[in-house]
């Protein structure tokens, strides 16, 4: 089989107007960026919460084998156009960091693909440099406000507000600067996230329009006064020249897959100190001009779907009507013990020993969530028919089905079986849950997290993380949501637990405040928020041609 960038450019793409009209949208409403590319401005076109139905992907507890959600929401989304329905795919925008680092490409893969996959995962149309300069606009306000008098008394030794720039470079993550001279600025120790860890980047994700990115960005806490009162961006007047950084970041980018179903790509938030999925704009955008939206949350359902619900709905008023929880039976060999290089071999014991964990999510989304849920398999050639059995005889008598998806090789046609399943469920009746009441303690909403989730026996919470949650208590942010950062490799803390591990505590290491996003953030082990590269990364097989043609993405 050809490889991702292959495909892609092999891809007739169809004019950018012409995927728009298929949403209803028309010219005067798009800006263009190029012939394939288009933002869609938020002033012309309706952004409604649940006119047209929503479906997300989500997944088991990932491995190193892969699951593949972004390609099997390329793929559902396809197939769905292939049975006539009127659909359309929102999903994150890539970050340079991974493209550069291990990853690749984050535009699907195969015959689920997003084109133009190599603007899509290079620039694209300049989001993310966007709210590096808003990002950095913050900072360089900041340290002058400091440098000027200080006038909101921001102690310079608690400034938790971070530089950022779109690169894994470790050599940015501490630092000290401010040194030289008196005019030179206040030295303090300082240092730079990935631009997808910004809250910034959270904060452009939930926003529902420019008043509301205003009033978030004002409210994003910079740091401490020497008294312990937080600081705000407000008090420094920046959220209306940061927000004017970022008022075409705000409109929702529009592409294609390769067989012509309209995509979203906009915003892509880590998720582990955010929520982990694409703008609410672009979500809303799309249920409003689709039938059907499909869209993905970050890691396993445990984490992503977990604040897809919890967060994301409450504030953007999402009902998910059918969630799509993605497998493959490599991976469920993996929960089963198996190594990586034992995948090949057909061993339905692995499969089965592996099926806690999927029945776990299974439960969850239903039971939790009250959630309608499919179970999609992403096939691979190595799948034998006994192993995929086993899988449906595990959760038939939860009423869920197991449809077995070939998208990857097959494009849309080898969705047809799911994206009708997908549809039936859309009609079932649901009502959406939440693993806590906003009402609740900080506490006992990650312990409801924990119980309720991830089926642990309780939280460790240490005396930092106890000090600070009691703190934003004390401060009127106890009615926010939790965001948990914690390894999405396992439903406990430690990585190497596969499977369904039962009788484990959580344990809770430091917690963060997003004032501006609406969360707090509690994490568990330490969270990488500016990556390195490796030693030979992936940048080192990307190349660009004389006449422009870029290979080595994948
Ligand atoms: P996720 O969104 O869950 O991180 P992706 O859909 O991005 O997963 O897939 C991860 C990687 O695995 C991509 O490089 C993709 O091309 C590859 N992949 C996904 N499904 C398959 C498959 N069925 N066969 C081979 N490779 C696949
Ligand atoms: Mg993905």
């Amino acid at each position: 089989m050809a490889t991702d960038i292959e495909i892609a450019q092999q891809a007739k793409m169809q004019p950018i107007e012409d995927i728009a009209a298929k949403l209803d949208i028309t010219p005067d409403q798009m800006e263009r960026y190029g012939d394939y590319i288009a933002k869609i401005d938020y002033s012309k076109v309706e952004t409604e919460a649940n006119k047209g139905k929503l479906v997300l992907v989500t997944a088991i507890t990932p491995t190193p084998a892969g699951e593949g959600k972004t390609t099997t929401s390329i793929g559902l989304a396809d197939g769905l156009t292939k049975i006539g329905k009127k659909a359309a795919v929102a999903i994150r925008e890539p970050s340079l960091g991974p493209v550069f680092g291990v990853k690749g490409g984050a535009a699907g893969g195969g015959y689920a693909q997003v084109v133009p996959m190599e603007n899509i995962n290079l620039h694209f149309t300049g989001d993310i440099h966007a709210i590096t300069a808003a990002n950095n606009l913050i900072a360089a306000m900041m340290d002058a406000s400091i440098h000027n008098g200080n006038p909101t008394n921001l102690d310079p030794r608690r400034v938790e507000w971070r530089r950022a720039i779109d690169m894994n470079d470790r050599q940015l993550r501490n630092m000290v600067n401010g040194i030289g001279n008196r005019a030179d600025g206040v030295p303090r120790e300082d240092g730079f996230d990935i631009t997808a860890a910004s809250e910034v980047m959270a904060v452009l994700c939930l926003a529902e329009g420019v008043d509301d990115l205003k009033e978030r960005i004002g409210r994003i806490i910079l740091g401490y006064t020497y008294e312990n009162e937080p600081v705000t961006v407000s008090e420094i007047k920046a959220e209306g020249a940061v927000a004017s950084l970022l008022r075409d970041a705000l409109k929702p980018n529009l592409v294609q897959t390769l067989e012509g179903t309209p995509v979203f790509v906009h915003g892509g938030p880590f998720a582990n100190i955010a929520h982990g999925t694409n703008t609410t704009i672009a979500t809303k955008m799309s249920m409003s001009n689709a039938d059907y939206t499909i869209t993905e949350a970050g890691f396993g359902a445990d984490l992503g779907a977990e604040k897809y619900m919890d967060i994301v709905s409450r504030f953007a008023d999402f009902e998910p009507d059918a969630v799509v929880v993605v497998a493959t039976i490599r991976a469920l060999k993996m929960h089963g013990g198996k190594e990586l290089d034992e995948l090949k071999d057909e061993d339905v014991d692995a499969v089965r020993a592996g099926l806690p964990n999927l029945v776990r999510h299974i439960e969850n989304m239903q039971d939790t969530f009250g959630m309608n849920v499919v179970v999609a398999i992403n096939t691979f050639p190595t799948d034998t028919e006994a192993e995929v059995e086993a899988l449906r005889e595990e959760v038939a008598d939860r009423g869920v089905n197991v449809v077995q998806a070939t998208h990857f090789s097959d494009g849309g046609a080898g969705a047809t079986d799911l994206a009708e399943e997908v549809v039936r469920l859309c009609d079932e009746p649901s009502t959406i849950k939440y693993a806590y009441d906003l009402e609740d303690s900080l506490f006992d909403k990650v312990e409801k997290i924990v119980k309720n989730v991830y089926r642990g026996d309780g939280v460790e919470f240490s005396t930092k993380a106890r000090r600070k949650l009691q703190q934003y208590e004390d401060l009127g942010y106890g009615n926010m949501p939790v965001c948990v950062a914690k390894t999405q490799m396992s439903f406990t803390d430690d990585a190497k637990r596969k499977g369904a591990p039962e009788g484990f505590e959580i344990a809770i290491d430091d917690a963060s405040i997003s004032a501006g996003a609406g969360f707090i953030v509690v994490q568990s082990g330490s969270i990488m928020k500016m990556p390195g590269l490796g030693k030979t990364p992936a940048a080192t097989k990307i190349d660009v041609a004389n006449d422009g043609t870029i290979s080595g993405l994948f």
